[in-house]
């Protein structure tokens, strides 16, 4: 989420503020201001009204500053914090590398709120209950105690709260299996996300309180969440687990490097309507990969005298995967260097297949059980681009192997 106003930075962090969060600052405002209208002239009480809402965000700020600086100090890139209706998210490059860190990156966030719950907390006390002092006290109490309850909220384990954070490196450390983590963190995560939203709507249409609604809209998007963490395992799981060999295709053809680059042209490029991949193989080996944009290279008179091997590109020349190579490393390889295909070669060093985006897409779609129609993967194929909504470039990018 990186739509919104970038307000500046902290520590090199790019902050951003997410049109949804003005909503919850003009309520608050209201909220709040009303509230201490019973007190205090109209003004004085708005204007404490605004500040408590901003000072929330300051708090809901540094919690997100939390998680940041522990995953910066484990080397991982920050990429921003947004701030928007439901909080805070700290766009994180990429997962922490153990169990320990994990826990780590996930528990920073609520300590900062504790610290600043008992910090607040002793301010508060400290302050005279008189005349202006007494508004400023109520609002360092009441800040206080936000920081607790943004400290205990957030540690209910399921994802996408840090109580799922915690719970995914508990189980990951427990099993030593990340993915496993994840399922079971994301899977609580899904049940408290529809309790909610039950819960929400009881209070809703049962008990006439409408603040049911927002409890409601907590679940969906709790429970949209991490389904989304779910599908995002999945398919990182389902990356690593299958294999070039799995996914290739011999979609190639094989011509003999020992004939004419004349015979090439007639025999194979003037008779194939859509050009294949062709690889060049004599005497029982491969030689190489034939581009037939490299016959323009060398001049007609001379098709006849020279031979395939002439403009043939040796296989040790080029980026290859072997067989056994899991598809996020044949990702991320296409991927860095804007490959529309890779060969995949045997262990003996032969051409086993080739794999393209399309490949990819169907051997994902049959390890996944979703229907994908062959006019699409043929459509990938052609336009060599992942479907919108299904970046399998970001998705390995983000795939420890
Ligand atoms: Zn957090």
């Amino acid at each position: 989420m990186q739509a919104g106003w970038r307000i500046g930075s902290i520590f090199g962090i790019p902050i951003y503020i997410d049109s949804s969060w003005l909503v919850i600052i003009t309520l608050m405002t209201v909220a709040n201001g009303s509230e201490f209208a019973d007190r205090w002239p109209p003004v004085l009480a708005f204007s404490a009204g605004l500040a408590m809402a901003l000072l929330l965000f300051g708090s809901v700020l540094l919690h997100e500053l939390g998680h940041s600086l522990a995953a910066q100090s484990q080397g991982i890139q920050v990429n921003s914090i947004t701030l928007f209706i439901f909080g805070g998210i700290a766009a994180i490059d990429r997962e922490s590398k153990t169990p320990e860190e994990a826990f780590q990156v996930a528990i920073a966030g609520p300590a900062v709120s504790f610290m600043l719950f008992a910090l607040l907390a002793v301010v508060g006390k400290i302050l005279p209950d008189v005349s202006f002092f007494s508004l400023l006290k109520l609002l360092v109490l009441d800040l206080s105690r936000i920081n607790l309850v943004l400290g205990l909220f957030n540690l209910i384990p399921g994802l996408p709260l840090d109580g799922g954070q915690v719970l995914k490196a508990a189980v990951w450390k427990l099993t030593g299996d990340r993915f496993a983590g994840v399922h079971w963190a994301a899977k609580t995560g899904k049940a408290l996300g529809m309790t909610a939203i039950a819960l929400g709507l009881f209070l809703v249409f049962l008990a006439d309180d409408f603040s049911g609604l927002w409890i409601a809209l907590i679940g969906w998007f709790a429970f949209k969440n991490a389904s989304a963490y779910d599908r995002f395992t999945d398919l990182q799981e389902a990356l690593l687990n299958i294999h070039a060999e799995d996914a290739m295709t011999r979609a190639f053809r094989v011509v003999n490097a020992d004939m004419t680059l004349r015979s090439f042209a007639d025999e194979y490029i003037l008779s194939d309507d859509r050009l294949p991949i062709y690889f060049a193989a004599s005497h029982g080996r491969y030689r190489g990969l034939v581009q037939p944009n490299d016959l323009r290279m060398i001049s007609r008179s001379d098709w006849e005298n020279q031979t395939v091997n002439s403009i043939v590109h040796p296989l040790p020349e080029l980026i290859s995967v072997t067989e056994r190579s899991s598809l996020v490393e044949v990702i991320k390889v296409m991927e860095a260097n804007n490959l529309p295909w890779i060969t995949v070669l045997s262990p003996a060093g032969a051409v086993s297949g080739t794999i393209d985006r399309g490949d990819i897409v169907a051997a994902l779609g049959k390890k996944l059980n979703i229907p994908i129609s062959s006019a699409e993967i043929k459509r990938i194929k052609e336009e060599g681009k992942y479907p919108p909504g299904f970046q399998l470039g970001a998705i390995a990018d983000s795939t420890e192997e």
